[in-house]
């Protein structure tokens, strides 16, 4: 599953450090998050102060976690990193933010997913950086205030609209990713291939972004198959014709869109006569969790056109009928 599978291989992440930029100037696209990172960092380190809390949401694999190793980088400071499901408990959070050098960078991901009782104790962390924590339990327990080093919180999520309204007001900076543009997704393409050894032709590299899902953490993995592909069909050397046959080998089409995605609109289509239908229905029909359409599928689905969201449900558009060539519905007459 190259779209869906969020859990990696210990291969598949030792790739993704390796292929990781690891300053801003590498990093690709993302104009606008990249802009305002950079003067604040810049501002920052002429205060000589720590930056303020990065919120930075957006869907998996577009560049959040590259992003907050980039920012401890450019700060010159060290990176901790954890994730909202892992932080059970307030002391969890407590040994963490103790253990932070003033300026350091504590990384959250999936933020959105912290515990309340966690959650409670990270607002005066953000806010004065005080530690407000209780410790033992019933007529001995007691309260203990700590301070703790100016850091910078840099939070991701998959879903902005899931944070609690105190969590997404602590944050001074709130940066949106996007969707790579297919060129943008050549430059990464090229990039990786040249850290890997691939020999490749520009034609090969775009014919890969641009079936990327707009995402490179696809590219990449992508660019992995079709190599292997490569080797063993073409004397290793990717070109549009070897990456094509590749791709569709791996069943991805030519609009980008992988196994799942079609199993998505294909049920919409043809079960749900085109929607409008609920979410728990489509999942029902397709055996996928909910959290992984709204997170994973979707997205790109909808920025491509070919899904739309309305307060009934889910509902094909022109372009999906268009996608599997089929006549779309005529418009009744009013
Ligand atoms: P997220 O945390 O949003 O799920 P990651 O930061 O883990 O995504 O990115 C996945 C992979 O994609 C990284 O290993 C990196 O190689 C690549 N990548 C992400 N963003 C960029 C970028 N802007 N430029 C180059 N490579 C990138």
């Amino acid at each position: 599953r190259i779209v869906t599978s969020q859990k990696l291989s210990a291969q598949e992440e030792a790739l993704e450090r390796a292929l990781r930029p690891k300053l801003l100037d590498e990093y690709v696209g993302q104009e606008k998050a990249r802009g305002q990172l950079s003067i604040f960092i810049e501002a920052a380190k002429k205060r000589g102060e720590a930056l303020d809390h990065v919120l930075l949401f957006g869907p998996p694999g577009l560049g959040k976690t590259t992003l907050a190793h980039i920012v401890a980088r450019e700060l010159g400071v060290n990176l901790r990193q954890t994730s909202g499901p892992v932080l059970e408990r307030a002391g969890d959070l407590a040994a963490l933010l103790t253990n932070l050098e003033p300026h350091d960078v504590l990384f959250i991901d999936e933020i959105h997913r912290l515990s309340p009782v966690v959650e409670e104790i990270l607002y005066p962390a953000l806010e004065d950086f005080q530690l407000d924590i209780m410790i033992g339990e019933g007529p001995a327990a007691r309260s203990v205030k700590l301070d703790l080093p100016p850091f910078t919180l840099v939070g991701a999520t998959t879903r902005a609209g899931m944070l609690t309204n105190p969590l997404r007001d602590r944050f001074g900076i709130v940066a949106r990713l996007e969707f790579y543009t297919p060129e943008e997704l050549t430059k990464i393409v090229r990039r990786s291939a040249s850290l890997l050894n691939v020999q490749m032709s520009e034609e090969g590299a775009f014919e890969i972004a641009r079936r990327s899902r707009g995402t490179p953490r696809i590219a990449n993995r992508l660019l992995r198959r079709v190599r292997d592909y490569a080797e063993v069909k073409a004397d290793g050397h990717v070109t549009r014709e070897v990456a094509d046959a590749a791709l569709s080998m791996l069943d991805v089409d030519h609009a980008g869109l992988d196994l799942m995605d079609r199993k998505l609109l294909s049920a919409i289509l043809h079960k749900f006569g085109g929607g409008p239908v609920g979410l728990d229905n489509v999942g029902a029909a397709i055996g996928e969790s909910t959290d992984t359409i709204e997170d994973v599928l979707e997205p790109y689905l909808i920025q491509q056109g070919l899904l739309q969201r309305t307060p009934r449900g889910r509902m094909a558009t022109m372009s999906t009928y268009q996608h599997f060539g089929l006549q779309p519905p005529q418009l009744q007459p009013v």
